[in-house]
């Protein structure tokens, strides 16, 4: 099918390098006004000014759709945990009395609330779930999502995660790439001793996880409580010897050394940071590691400290911005809320901000050579908003402005 898409009043491509924009290259979003995108079998081909787009020789026999508005790659949103069972709804009220994340913790709630109902849940439930989720993220502009497990901890429960995951994708638009999170947390069974539950999870899960090719990527929390920074190293370098791209949740909650132990595990991304310091920084970027920022979660907890985005992008670290939509610390699915704290709370630029939600996002993936921009090749994931200059995607928050998601040259929702 070719689809041509005018009448856009402003049309970002950030077009150029398949590669992580760091740096002044964070703010380059390839604007074109009065823009088209012409694409075939699902792929662009054509992207420019509508005079430009015409003139190409698929134009003539193209689905034309006019939508007025503003078009940008869809959202890559690189960090969810979005198979779980039930919002953790006690947590969030014990919040609002003052708890503290160690304290929630400490009263039964936090991840192994979600791990005891994750156990619970009936497969088929499972899937529908991710899948009316996933029809969220669509309306919402996102084109691909990243999902965890993590919420088992054990080898059936994370197995039936991911082949929820599996088969919930083969339901919806959605692209969902799975990461294997069993280093979520040690689970109760395990007593608190994080060393043998690590062999566990490298003896009985991966080697069935790797082999059946339920999943992408491997993270771990990296955390005072959870697992340790050399501990951290030792298992995602496992992971990646087993064939499976690393990840690291890293200094969320405090400046612990994860940021450093993935840049040695060589990490495509190290996702919060919210207490690297400034001196860790030149690792990162030596080692390649995207800085993936949360600042969703940073607002539900009502926390007064953000990531500090102005001083990765100084330090030529690139950032991406992903939700974290999870039932503990972030129930939001909607990169256009990231966009907006990213903007009002770390103090990015509307355009470093949305470069963060789309190519950036999609090498935090590795996927940058295929998905996050709009050009000559790629595959035709594209959002359009109901306004008239992209600045106003990062400046009205708590509403969905989205009102067309394209993926793969199909129209996936049209509002
Ligand atoms: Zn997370």
């Amino acid at each position: 099918m070719v689809l041509l898409i005018i009448g856009l009043k402003q049309l970002l491509t950030f077009k150029g390098s398949a590669a992580p924009r760091s740096g002044g290259a964070q703010g380059e979003i390839g604007l074109v006004r009065n823009g088209a995108v012409l694409t075939e079998g699902g792929v662009v081909r054509a992207a420019g000014t509508e005079r430009e787009v015409m003139r190409h020789p698929l134009a003539k026999k193209a689905r034309a759709i006019k939508v007025s508005g503003v078009a940008i790659p869809a959202f890559v949103d690189s960090h969810t945990h979005a198979v779980f069972a039930e919002p953790r709804l006690r947590d969030f009220a014990l919040r609002t009395l003052g708890a503290t994340y160690a304290g929630i913790k400490a009263r039964g709630g936090g991840i192994i609330s979600s791990v005891k109902a994750v156990r619970r849940q009936v497969p088929v439930k499972m899937v529908s779930q991710l899948v009316e989720r996933a029809g969220r993220f669509l309306e919402c502009g996102t084109g691909t999502i990243e999902v965890k497990t993590g919420y088992g901890l054990d080898k059936k429960s994370e197995l039936k995660t991911l082949t929820a995951v599996k088969a919930a994708a083969a339901r919806t638009e959605l692209e969902m790439l799975p990461t294997l999170l069993s280093a979520h947390a040690v689970p109760p069974e395990f007593k608190g001793d994080s060393k043998k539950y690590l062999r566990y999870v490298l003896s009985q899960i991966l080697p069935e996880v790797v082999s059946k090719r339920l999943a992408v990527f491997a993270d771990i929390f990296c955390e005072r409580g959870y697992f340790t920074p050399q501990e951290s190293r030792f298992y995602l370098n496992a992971c990646r010897t087993a064939g499976l791209i690393p990840k690291i949740h890293a200094e969320q909650l405090s400046n612990y050394g994860g940021a450093l132990a993935g840049a040695g595990a060589g990490v495509v991304s190290a996702d919060h940071v919210d207490y690297v310091q400034k001196k860790d920084m030149p690792a990162m970027r030596r080692g390649g590691v995207i800085a993936t920022l949360l600042p969703a979660s940073n607002f539900f907890l009502g926390l007064a400290r953000y990531p500090d985005a102005r001083a990765f992008i100084a330090e030529g670290v690139p950032v991406a911005l992903a939700t974290d939509f999870n039932p503990g610390t972030s129930p939001c699915w909607n990169m256009q809320f990231a966009l907006s704290a990213a903007c009002t709370h770390m103090k990015m630029t509307p355009e470093e901000a949305l470069c963060a939600a789309t190519i950036n996002g999609a090498c935090a993936l590795r996927a940058g050579n295929r998905l996050g921009s709009i050009e000559p090749g790629k595959q035709a994931d594209i959002a359009v908003f109901d306004v008239s200059d992209y600045r106003e995607l990062c400046y009205y928050f708590g509403a969905n402005l989205n009102k067309m998601t394209i993926k793969r040259g199909r129209v996936v929702y049209n509002r």
